[in-house]
């Protein structure tokens, strides 16, 4: 069902209005984890002036120390929802269990799937399930034949709502988070009728990497990007260093617009 050979038209995906692939550019913003109201509605109202279509941020966190923070859970949903209440930003946030897909098809616009669970295959069907928008990223060491086999397994479920997200894979270089795939986009393009965008933040890890690599993604077809953005990273409870702040995003917001009415 992922595969372009029969279904030869683009898929646009719908999120309140906004298409999400197709000729626009879609603009995911927003911190890794919510962490307070003042902090989530603040980068909110920041980065959807600045161009954001839609906002980010994680409640439930796959954090690689269990000591590590979690996330704020349940209130951090809630909190999101008063962000998008604030700004009518569709919200975008992390499943991590089955059980907690009732709420979140209740309360969250866009559910994402992270890379770590991008084969956690009951989560996959039973996403397939909802009728709600899938953001999958691609898995730490996935193949682009993996990565379409698992939205495959939302898709076969009856949900054809799925947008892909190369993130970085895993590889012998150690100076980056993670090696941004920019290969896999024009792949995906070829292989697959589905919206594909790109993380160039969890792709390298350094905030002033984010900037260079997300104008390569927009120009080699990405359909868009979803960016790390806090307005105080050093005291971020998450992915800090590779957060960029509000001002260096309106920046990167101008300085995209002409590659993608170039592509
Ligand atoms: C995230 O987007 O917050 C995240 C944890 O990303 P990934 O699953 O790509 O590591
Ligand atoms: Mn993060």
């Amino acid at each position: 069902k992922a595969n372009r050979m029969f279904h030869p038209e683009d898929t646009v995906v719908e999120v309140r209005g906004r298409k999400i692939g197709g000729k626009e550019l879609t603009i995911i913003a927003g911190p890794c984890s919510v962490e307070s109201e003042e902090q989530i509605i603040a980068i909110a109202q920041e980065v959807k002036a600045k161009g954001a279509t839609l906002l980010r941020g994680g409640a439930f966190k796959p954090r690689t120390s269990p000591y590590a923070f979690q996330g704020l859970k349940y209130d951090g949903l809630e909190l999101l929802k008063k962000a998008r209440e604030a700004t009518g930003l569709p919200i975008v946030t992390e499943i991590m269990a089955p059980q907690d897909i009732e709420v979140f098809e209740r309360d969250v616009d866009v559910i994402q799937v992270g890379a770590r669970n991008m084969q956690n295959f009951t989560l996959l069907s039973e996403l397939g399930r909802t009728r709600k928008p899938i953001l999958l990223k691609r898995g730490l060491s996935a193949t682009i034949e993996e990565w379409l086999m698992s939205a495959e397994y939302i898709m076969a479920e009856g949900n054809d709502q799925v947008i892909l997200c190369e993130r970085g894979i895993r590889t012998f270089e150690t100076y980056t988070r993670n090696t941004l795939d920019l290969s896999a986009i024009p792949a995906i393009k070829k292989l697959s009728h589905l919206p594909v965008i790109v993380d160039p933040s969890h792709a390298t890890g350094k905030w002033w990497m984010v900037e260079p690599l997300a104008k390569g993604a927009v120009a080699v077809g990405a359909d868009g990007l979803i960016v790390e953005v806090h307005n105080d990273p050093q005291n971020a409870l998450c992915d800090g260093q590779q957060s960029i702040k509000p001002c260096v995003f309106g920046e990167l917001m101008q300085d995209i617009a002409p590659i993608a009415t170039a592509v």
